[in-house]
């Protein structure tokens, strides 16, 4: 199957018992046995360690994915959670990129750093600076690509097989371009991580994450941590991703579309002193951008002349777009990561990263793009 096929009729069957074309919300804690000899025969005992609505949403992103099976998490802290349980021991070390979510720097440098772990956030941009950062303790190199949220991209095969060489396992958040537009195994990773709460979902309705293994045993080793914590995505989630993910193709397509509009209005735009969108030609990375994944995303960044003063008053001054922390959904949403979504990353950090106080974030949506481009035109003027 292909991927549009796949995103629709993968991992889900016809409900045998009804016939119902949608897998049903296996709403139940636990499942009769037949016999004691006959336990799992069905393959379930109890939702926290395997769920057929989960189930279903697992064998779909895993096919998406082109990798041997998934995971689904509660949330996508959750699942780069279960990658640095899977891999990281006491004393131990990992690579990650400079530049990534918020949420992921902070569970490394304040909780698993209490755990005897220690981290190296590196320009992962750059392969060589990777290979320099890994010692004979490197138990994970995770690289972010694009980047949330200056974009950033890391050249996924270059990293993998670096990583390969020194025996550690290289997991990629492809959260922001999805398999739709970046496939991070056949690129070499040996592991996908998702916040499906993102494009995968793209209504704005649900939060949940997916690990997608390139083997059956590294998929093993995470599906036991998954069971062990109790992080398992709920069946009500799983359910609304299986639906949302049914038109991810068009919409990212869209989205990407306005993406670009959006990106080339406001590198027109006087009172705009930078903008960053892969697709531009300008984007400094832009053949990577072009060469790894078959589509530019809908992510896109700026800064108004005036720095944080006048982002501020740009940003209250939209009316269509919206002032909110998620990316990915039909909605088109404006962030101000600084104060929202890398909040926790220390202030000399951000400034090492380019992730500066005037950095504004788009996540373009599914709208008319003239109605978004007239409503930044007008908050540009108010700036
Ligand atoms: N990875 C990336 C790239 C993200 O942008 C986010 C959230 O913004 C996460 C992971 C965390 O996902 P969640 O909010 O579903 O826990």
């Amino acid at each position: 199957m292909r991927f549009r096929t796949k995103q629709i009729h993968a991992g889900v069957e016809p409900d045998p018992t009804t016939g119902a074309i949608l897998t049903p919300i296996h709403q139940s804690t636990t499942f009769v046995q037949p016999s004691v000899d006959e336990y799992l025969a069905s393959g379930y005992s109890y939702s926290r360690s395997a769920n057929p609505t989960v189930r279903a949403w697992e064998e779909k992103i895993a096919a998406l994915e082109d990798g041997a099976d998934a995971a689904a998490f509660a949330s996508g802290m959750a699942a780069i959670n279960a990658v640095f349980l899977t891999f990281l021991n006491a004393g131990d070390h990992a690579v990650i990129s400079d530049v990534a979510y918020g949420g992921t720097y902070r569970l490394a440098t304040t909780i698993f750093t209490r755990f005897g772990v220690d981290f190296s956030f590196v320009d992962t941009a750059d392969p060589a600076t990777v290979e320099a950062a890994i010692t004979d303790r490197t138990g994970l190199v995770l690289t972010e690509t694009p980047a949330n949220p200056t974009l950033k991209y890391t050249d996924i095969a270059a990293v993998s097989e670096i990583a390969s060489s020194h025996g550690v396992p290289h997991a990629v958040d492809n959260t922001f371009l999805t398999p739709y537009y970046q496939r991070a195994l056949d690129l070499g990773a040996d592991l996908s991580i998702h916040s499906t709460t993102k494009y995968l979902d793209g209504h704005n309705a649900t939060v949940g994450g997916s690990v997608v293994s390139a083997t059956a045993e590294l998929h093993e080793r995470v599906a036991y941590v998954q069971n062990a914590t109790g992080t398992i995505m709920s069946p009500q989630v799983a359910w609304l991703t299986l639906q949302g993910v049914k038109t991810l193709s068009e919409r990212m397509d869209r989205q990407s579309v306005n993406a670009m509009l959006v990106a080339r209005f406001l590198e027109a735009h006087p009172k705009v002193s930078v903008v960053q969108y892969p697709g531009l030609e300008s984007f400094p990375q832009h053949d990577l951008a072009k060469r790894q994944a078959s589509g530019f995303g809908a992510m896109v960044w700026f800064e108004v002349e005036g720095g944080l003063e006048a982002g501020k008053l740009f940003m209250d001054g939209l009316e269509l777009w919206i002032l909110a922390e998620n990316l990915g959904s039909v909605e088109s949403l404006v962030t101000h990561p600084v104060t929202m979504t890398h909040a926790d990353v220390g202030e000399g950090e951000r400034a090492r990263v380019g992730i500066t106080d005037g950095l504004i974030r788009l996540s373009v949506g599914l709208e008319d793009a003239e109605d978004l481009i007239e409503d930044l035109a007008q908050a540009l003027d108010r700036a």
